[in-house]
């Protein structure tokens, strides 16, 4: 099987609580590799453009306004089914529904503070890394 990309957020609420080695300790240790990263403080553009797809859904504006709160850790993780294996390491998008030992289990507070974002499927994935990352091809190992 070839690795597959995807792409993660650590989130403005994960980022103040001082936890991006923790995060990035369980990706490491499920066999995701990190091989591109970012710490940057979004724009509202910036915000409203990666979460286009929910722009009509009651939350945006909350959802947009958290994301700009404070910085984000961005990173392409790499690896046999990352996306699949980052979203059950996430666990569900509401903190109270996710198994324990999940990331949002153990580091969010509620499903807008929910401390990890991560691509949901191939074709968001090549999305959203083109988003944060043009030309990631380069620092790939
Ligand atoms: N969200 C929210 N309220 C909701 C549903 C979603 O604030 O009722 C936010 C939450 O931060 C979530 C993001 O919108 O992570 C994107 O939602 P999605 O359904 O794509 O969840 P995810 O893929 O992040 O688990």
């Amino acid at each position: 099987m070839s690795a597959e990309r995807t792409l993660s957020i650590i989130k403005p609420d994960a980022v103040a609580k001082n936890v991006i080695g923790q995060i990035v300790a369980r990706f490491e240790s499920a066999g995701l590799k990190v091989i591109a990263a970012r710490m940057m403080q979004l724009s509202r553009a910036d915000a409203e453009r990666f979460y286009a797809v929910h722009s009509a859904r009651p939350f945006f504006k909350d959802l947009v306004d958290f994301m700009i709160s404070g910085p984000v850790f961005v990173q392409v993780l790499e690896g046999e089914g990352a996306i699949l294996k980052n979203r059950d390491l996430m666990g569900a998008t509401d903190p109270k529904k996710a198994e324990k030992g999940t990331i949002r289990a153990d580091f969010a507070d509620s499903i807008d503070a929910n401390a990890v974002h991560g691509s949901d499927a191939p074709e968001t994935a090549a999305v959203e890394i083109g988003f944060f990352f043009p030309g990631i091809n380069v620092h790939s190992r």
